[in-house]
């Protein structure tokens, strides 16, 4: 039943069901050097899945982990060799897993695309595999979206690690802190560090207006209606 009437509303407010992700829950550590919880994360993430694809969603969304301390090389591996447990399983119910950029901190794996391109080469399934983009990540790990030259070397670093064609999705989150911070703390847009005109400035390339993009910003049903009107304000800005 919620199925159904999930899928009405998606229609009812025209959404594409190419458009959204279902996000794993944050239990889940691909990259974990715990075996039991290796095992836990590979079998509840596979579980997601199957709901995502009951839902009728094409894409479902992970934070690639954080290897504790083992290091970047193992952490690669391990990730990669999830992801061939689980897909061995669930790949042929039509999802895509999106590799999310996280912040750098802690062991986190994944804050650089050079990173994710690694657990995507060393992964059986690479052509399942794709990417997301998230803004308060990235500024996190040093990718200062506010600078046109920076921009366009992160679109160049995606294209050489991974593949333009692997870019399909955008997290758009402002920044409580300040670039390269590290805190993963997303803020209302244009509230937090990259601001308006980061915002107009990430938002004015071709490679990136294509992409569906969506809001994990703080609050209430309000206050995301107050971010859209905002992007829509910044959209207006650049596209007159
Ligand atoms: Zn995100």
């Amino acid at each position: 039943m919620d199925i159904i009437g999930f899928k009405e509303k998606m229609k009812e407010f025209n959404i594409s069901f190419d458009d959204v992700l279902v996000h794993s829950g944050y239990l889940i550590n691909l990259a974990t050097p715990n075996d039991e919880n290796w095992e836990k994360s590979i079998n509840l993430m596979k579980e997601e899945i199957r709901i995502t694809s009951l839902l009728g969603i094409k894409y479902f969304n992970v934070h690639p982990g954080s290897h504790l301390g083992e290091g970047d090389e193992f952490g690669y591996d391990r990730i990669a060799k999830a992801l061939d447990i689980i897909l061995e399983e669930v790949n042929n119910l039509g999802v895509n897993i999106l590799l999310e950029n996280v912040a750098k901190k802690g062991g986190n794996i994944g804050w650089k695309m050079e990173q994710l391109g690694e657990i995507i080469k060393r992964s059986n399934f690479s052509g399942k595999l794709g990417i997301t983009y998230d803004t308060c990540h990235g500024f996190d790990s040093n990718y200062d979206i506010r600078d046109r030259d920076d921009v366009r070397r992160l679109l160049d670093e995606i294209d050489k690690y991974i593949g333009l064609e692997k870019f399909k999705m955008i997290h758009l989150n402002d920044s409580k802190f300040s670039l390269g911070a590290g805190k993963d703390r997303h803020e209302f847009i244009g509230k937090g560090e990259i601001g308006i005109k980061g915002f107009e400035t990430f938002l004015s390339f071709d490679e990136i207006i294509k992409l569906p993009m969506h809001l994990e910003t703080p609050g209430d049903d309000t206050e995301h209606a107050e971010d859209i009107k905002v992007i829509k304000r910044i959209f207006s800005n650049i596209y007159i």
